[in-house]
C-alpha cells in the first residue's frame, strides 16, 4: 500500500487542547440598565467573569477601586494605550477614558472561563474588528420614551448632560442590528437571565 502524499488536515478541535472561554460584549444605549444587568449577573451567575475596566473618570461613592473599575489618571491610561494594554477603549460621553484591559481577558479566554464586557458602543465595535467570534448582545429598553424616563428618573445628570446623553442614544439604537442579539429590559432578573443563557449557548462557532 502507497503511503498517502497528503499530510492530514488540520484536526478542527485538538481533543488535547482546553476547550477556549466564550468573550460576550454587552453594549446599550445610556440608562438602558447596563449596570444593574451588570450588577444581578455578578451576584447570581458567579461563574461569569467580569472584566474590570480602567476609567479616567472618579469613583462614585461606594465604587472600589479593582472591583467596579481600575481608576486611573490620564496620563496613566495614555501610558497604557501607547503600550498595547488595551482590547478597546473610548471617550465615552465626550468625558472621561474607558478601556478594556487586554491581559485579563485573553488569559481567561484561554483558561476556558466565559467572560463578559460591558462596554460602551465604540468601544463594542473595536471588539467586532479584533475579536469577531466574540457574541455580540444589545441591550435594549422596552421603548424610547422609558429610556428617556429612566435617565430622568436617576436624576444623576443635570439637563445638558442628559441633552448631550439622549442625543448619543438616538444614534446608539440606531446600531442594534450591527449586533448577533437584541436583549430588551424590561425585567432586571428576566434579561439578565436570557444573557446568561446566551452565553452559554454555544453560538461563537459562527
Ligand atoms: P459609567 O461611568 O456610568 O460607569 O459608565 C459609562 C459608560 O462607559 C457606560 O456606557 C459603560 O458601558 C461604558 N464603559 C465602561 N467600561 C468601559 C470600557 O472598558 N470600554 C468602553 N468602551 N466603555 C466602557
Amino acid at each position: 500500500m502507497s503511503a498517502d502524499p497528503t499530510p492530514p488536515a488540520e484536526p478542527e478541535h485538538d481533543a488535547a487542547a482546553p476547550r477556549r472561554g466564550r468573550l460576550t460584549v454587552l453594549a446599550g444605549p445610556t440608562a438602558v440598565g447596563k449596570g444593574t444587568i451588570a450588577a444581578y449577573v455578578r451576584t447570581h451567575f458567579p461563574g461569569v467573569w467580569f472584566s474590570v475596566s480602567m476609567t479616567t473618570r472618579r469613583p462614585r461613592p461606594g465604587e472600589v477601586d479593582g472591583v467596579h473599575y481600575h481608576f486611573v489618571d490620564d496620563h496613566e491610561f495614555d501610558r497604557l494605550v501607547e503600550a498595547g494594554e488595551f482590547l478597546e477603549y473610548a471617550v465615552v460621553h465626550g468625558a472621561a477614558k474607558y478601556g478594556t484591559p487586554r491581559g485579563p481577558v485573553e488569559r481567561v479566554i484561554r483558561e476556558g472561563r466565559d467572560a463578559l464586557l460591558e462596554i460602551d458602543l465604540q468601544g463594542a465595535r473595536q471588539v467586532r474588528e479584533t475579536w469577531p467570534e466574540a457574541l455580540f448582545v444589545f441591550l435594549a429598553p422596552p421603548s424610547w420614551d422609558e429610556l428617556v424616563r429612566r435617565l430622568v428618573g436617576r436624576g444623576t445628570e443635570d439637563e445638558a448632560e442628559r441633552e448631550r446623553r439622549l442625543s448619543t442614544a438616538r444614534g446608539e439604537m440606531a446600531a442594534q442590528s450591527e449586533f448577533d442579539e437584541v436583549i430588551v429590559n424590561d425585567d432586571v432578573r428576566r434579561a439578565s437571565e436570557e444573557l446568561v443563557s446566551l452565553m452559554r449557548s454555544g453560538r461563537t462557532d459562527r
